[in-house]
């Protein structure tokens, strides 16, 4: 048999039975458009009119601030084209309240002139929450992971602040803004804020200066009737509708999170809500961030005000971190230095000198060493440098902390003014080293003591000036003949001593009568020839540093009592 599809009641009817809403216009797209012929019962109870209500309107009875007019436009331009329309958008029911409809329509007949336009509905303003909540739930759990990845750098929070309160929200624009005296100021953004950054506004006289007062969460649906809002500077960014809210942690506010957007209401009361509650857990995150930043400036002022260098070097030798003294030291910025090799730093001179200082940090010990860094005259200074290995959680060396000390002052106190060489002083906290090294390791140390002949007849014969100028001549021959780990020293007077580790006793005998013949092989301008007498003794086992000295002593008065100009060992 053959269906009957054009008995008009079976297909109300069945319009009457489907579940999708569905509206039926004519085909008239001139302005003032279309004009609705039919709206089933499921399009009514969707919009809450009654289809007398709804048939001689147009359908744009049913839009409203929040209904996307581009997509309006679209749908226009793709009828005209004889095209079917998908779309979603917000409606407006008739008491006036929003609903997100999924929609499509088509051209009746499909083809030649249409004579209707059939379009079928569907609110899906609660499926469309739930996926929100589902999104801005997910969202939330990320928070913590997200904002970890900031680690504790107060910026690096701040900025991802901004851009978590962006991806919760789906706003245009986020601004962190704290307080600073009466202004507020952008100090982080995301998205169309970005350009905003550093902005400052009156804390009284700006919507986010009263949610930092109050300290309550706002929704501002349309800046334009919010008499509070800094409308000249709210227009420029683009912030028409949005939500702020304070951040606060124990009590303390630390800044308010705005999110914004060009558009007129274009949030919900849960982004609100689920901002809010992100507030909480990002302001705890951002005060954390806050006080270790505080902490590392007052360590670094102190550091800085440390007349030291402090660097920390990687395990690839490049400076990591320096302290003011560094600067000031190589007379370049920070940011010059930190990331750069050592090598390129320090000169590869220098660098060569400390390579098996910095060896033995990487593997593990702590090292002093001296060394002579120029100075940006060009003139050196004496530094003691103590390289301390830096270790991780796990006690891996990652690198070291290199700690330069300037030793001018000591190295001056040390020395002897008239000759340059070491005085008691220094030749003692030399002795002290070389004696207990020698001991420790049982290896060779000998002593020479060297006094000049007869020099009260070269003071008599010429005068003290002269009697200094050979002094000062002789300190220089020994010095130019020694090793550089000897040790060269003025005990006094006209008498010298020399310290030679890893030195055995003919081998401290071969060197004393090397510079006996040096020394009288001199011949001063006025004097002539000024010789000297030499006491050599290796240190023995079980001996303590005075008899140490008392033999050496002891094999010089030997040497004078020899008759002067010649060389004498020790002899129990
Ligand atoms: P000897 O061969 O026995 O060592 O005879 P000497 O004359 O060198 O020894 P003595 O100890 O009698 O005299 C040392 C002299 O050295 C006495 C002092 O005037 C002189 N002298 C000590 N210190 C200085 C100094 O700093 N400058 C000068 N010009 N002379 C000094
Ligand atoms: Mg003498
Ligand atoms: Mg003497």
């Amino acid at each position: 048999m053959r269906h009957d599809f054009a008995d008009r009641d079976l297909l109300l009817g069945v319009l009457g039975e489907v579940r999708d809403a569905v509206l039926i216009t004519d085909a008239r797209l001139a302005l003032p458009g279309p004009v609705i012929v039919y709206a089933n019962p499921a399009f009514c109870a969707m919009t809450g009119y009654e289809p007398e209500e709804l048939v001689g309107q147009t359908p744009r009875l049913m839009q409203g601030p929040l209904t996307d007019k581009d997509l309006m436009q679209r749908l226009k331009e793709q009828l005209v084209s004889g095209q079917a329309f998908f779309g979603e958008t917000v409606n407006y029911r008739k008491d006036g309240s929003p609903f997100r409809m999924e929609w499509s329509i088509r051209p009746y007949p499909a083809t030649g002139t249409p004579r209707y336009f059939i379009a079928i509905q569907r609110d899906v303003t609660a499926l469309r929450d739930l996926e929100q909540q589902r999104r801005q739930l997910q969202a939330l759990t990320d928070i913590q992971t997200k904002a970890g990845t900031a680690g504790l750098n107060l910026q690096a929070m701040r900025e991802q602040v901004a851009q978590i309160g962006l991806a919760i929200t789906g706003a245009d624009g986020a601004a962190v803004e704290e307080a600073a005296g009466k202004e507020m100021v952008y100090t982080a953004a995301a998205g169309t804020a970005m350009s905003s950054l550093g902005l400052r506004l009156p804390v009284s006289g700006s919507l986010s200066g009263a949610c930092y007062r109050d300290r309550v969460p706002m929704y501002c649906r349309d800046t334009h009737n919010e008499p509070r809002v800094a409308r000249e500077a709210a227009d420029r960014v683009g912030f028409r509708s949005g939500l702020l809210v304070p951040m606060i942690h124990e009590e303390r506010c630390f800044g308010v999170l705005k999110v914004y957007s060009s558009q007129v209401g274009a949030f919900s009361d849960s982004d609100l809500d689920i901002l809010n509650m992100a507030s909480r857990v990002l302001a705890s995150s951002l005060y954390d961030a806050q006080s270790f930043e505080q902490q590392r400036q007052q360590r670094t002022q102190l550091i800085d005000a440390l007349p030291i260098l402090i660097a920390r070097i990687d395990m690839q030798l490049c400076f990591r971190e320096i302290n003011a003294g560094y600067t000031e030291w190589f007379q370049r910025p920070a940011g010059q230095i930190i990331g750069k090799p050592a090598v390129d730093v320090v000169g590869p001179e220098l660098f060569e000198q400390a390579l098996p200082y910095m060896q033995a940090a990487l593997a593990g010990e702590e090292v002093i060493f001296e060394q002579h860094l120029w100075q940006p005259d060009g003139s050196m200074m004496p530094v003691e440098l103590t390289y301390i290995p830096q270790r991780d959680d796990d006690g891996q060396v990652v690198g070291f902390y290199s700690l330069a000390r300037d030793i001018s002052d000591r190295r001056r106190a040390e020395r002897d003014h008239l000759t340059q060489t070491l005085n008691r002083r220094g030749f003692d906290a030399r002795l002290d080293i070389a004696f207990a090294t020698a001991k420790r390791y049982q290896r060779p140390l000998s002593l020479i003591f060297v006094d000049l002949d007869h020099f009260k007849k070269v003071n008599d014969n010429y005068g003290h000036a002269v009697g200094d100028e050979v002094l000062r001549t002789a300190a220089q021959v020994l010095c130019e003949q020694v090793r550089d780990s000897d040790i060269v020293s003025r005990w006094g007077g006209e008498e010298f001593v020399i310290l030679a580790p890893e030195t055995p006793l003919a081998e401290a005998a071969q060197l004393s009568e090397r510079l006996r013949q040096r020394l009288a092989f001199f011949q001063h301008p006025e004097v002539g020839q000024v010789t000297a007498s030499f006491g050599v003794t290796e240190l023995a086992s079980e001996q303590s540093e005075r008899d140490f000295i008392n033999h050496a002593d002891q094999a010089l008065y030997a040497a004078k009592g020899a008759g002067r100009n010649r060389v004498e060992c020790y002899r129990p």
